[in-house]
């Protein structure tokens, strides 16, 4: 039964969503980028259709392309998570990642940014590393590094790189970044670090601790959070409910919907990220992130009731927070990025291929015998153009078929006569 639980788990289809989206961009870029460069190889090597605007247009065009390209490579999925100490944020995302990875225990709480990732295609051994730093780390110096109480401990603002190895995490290799935050107190200070390293989030989880209500000093930095927010993307998540409903066992749903009231509260009045109780009521959950962690990593093979009830409430945070995520990083990340496709496209059209139909246009003109053959060709092109990627790629190589048949035939008659 605990094998079943397990593999409820894995990761939502709507990350696989992020993933398969980002495929099929990279792929239209890249085709974009080689017709691109088919085109400019075209237009350089014919004499006649060489033109000085037309080379410099569509080198702009290609260093768009590229450019976007390489953003798109880095597009990932963020998560940040924020809370005081020892609320149990690495402990949280220790239980998503199935794996002990972030010191986490009492006295030896997170002292630092710490970003949690997949390596780069180009990495293949698992390490850790300080931003901005060349040296790579074993995986085992993170708790000596990320540790408040270490002499090796690094500063605050900095921010710690945990590169792991693709496949080992799930979540991670679906494209999420999991970022786990100084205490509340501490980020607090370090207004440029959070807008730097956690503003680009796609979702952001406040983890409270059931056991104690929420402090003067988390409610403001919550509100600061907030108030930085394009994305009302925020989940509230009461950890330790182990141990908070196992104060007065009796009292439980009691102290519960005291709670979800007081959360809602924060959610709506407070913070004003929800419109009404109803969206915020479905963004707050009572957990158990070390109960969720011993069951994944095998550590608890007979969970009891209460503790099943409670890893059932984790899997339905997961679920929602990862379909959130999808949704949001779609439409914020690659949304842009179709635009831009579609824009590179439509300028191709009007300022390169346009000019350049009506260049041909001429040219044909010049030459009657071929014309009526030619033209008929010319207004498929023309309605191609309007349609979409895999009709663009006929088109391109029409296109190219056409332009070195144009510079092949009319031209070099031309330049013979
Ligand atoms: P952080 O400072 O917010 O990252 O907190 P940690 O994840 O380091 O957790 C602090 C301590 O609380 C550690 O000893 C954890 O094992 C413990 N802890 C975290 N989550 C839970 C939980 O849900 N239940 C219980 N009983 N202990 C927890």
């Amino acid at each position: 039964s605990v094998s079943s639980y397990i593999s409820r788990s894995s990761a939502s289809s709507r990350l696989s969503e992020f993933v398969d989206a980002k495929t099929e961009l990279q792929d239209i870029y890249h085709d974009l980028s080689s017709y691109l460069s088919s085109f400019l190889t075209i237009l350089e090597e014919s004499v006649l259709l060489r033109d000085r605007q037309m080379l410099e247009h569509l080198c702009a065009f290609s260093s768009r392309v590229e450019a976007i390209a390489k953003v798109l490579s880095r597009d990932r999925m963020k998560v940040a998570f924020f809370g005081r100490t020892s609320n149990g944020k690495s402990a949280v995302i220790n239980a998503l990642l199935h794996e002990k990875i972030l010191p986490s225990a009492m006295g030896h709480t997170t002292s630092c940014f710490c970003q949690v990732q997949a390596n780069g295609s180009d990495e293949t051994t698992e390490h850790v590393k300080v931003e901005q730093e060349e040296q790579h780390m074993e995986l085992s110096a993170l708790k000596e590094l990320a540790s408040a109480h270490s002499p090796r401990a690094l500063k605050p603002s900095t921010l710690l790189q945990v590169n792991m190895a693709k496949n080992r995490c799930s979540i991670l290799d679906y494209d999420v970044v999991l970022m786990d935050t100084p205490g509340v107190d501490v980020t607090a200070q370090l207004d440029d670090c959070l807008d730097s390293y956690c503003m680009d989030a796609d979702v952001f989880i406040l983890v409270l601790n059931a056991e104690s209500t929420v402090s003067r000093v988390e409610r403001q930095f919550f509100k600061d959070v907030a108030s930085k927010l394009s994305r009302p993307n925020l989940f509230i998540l009461n950890n330790r409910w182990d141990k908070a409903s196992s104060l007065e066992p009796e009292m439980e749903q009691q102290v519960k919907d005291q709670h979800m009231e007081r959360c809602v509260n924060l959610l709506v009045d407070e913070l004003g990220v929800y419109a009404n109780a109803q969206e915020a009521w479905e963004r707050i959950y009572h957990v158990s992130a070390l109960e969720a962690l011993h069951i994944r990593n095998g550590h608890n093979q007979n969970p009891t009731a209460q503790t099943q009830e409670r890893y059932q409430e984790f899997l339905r945070f997961e679920n929602d927070f990862s379909n959130c995520l999808a949704e949001s990083a779609l439409k914020t990340k690659f949304g842009p990025h179709l635009q831009s496709a579609q824009k590179i496209l439509n300028q191709l059209k009007s300022t390169l291929i346009g000019p350049f139909i009506e260049k041909v246009s001429r040219l044909i003109e010049e030459n009657k015998e071929r014309r009526a053959n030619l033209n008929a060709e010319m207004d498929d092109w023309v309605i191609l153009m309007q349609d979409d990627r895999e009709e663009l790629q006929i088109w391109f190589e029409q296109l190219t078929e056409m332009t070195q048949r144009v510079g092949q035939s009319v031209l070099n008659e031309q330049i013979n006569t």
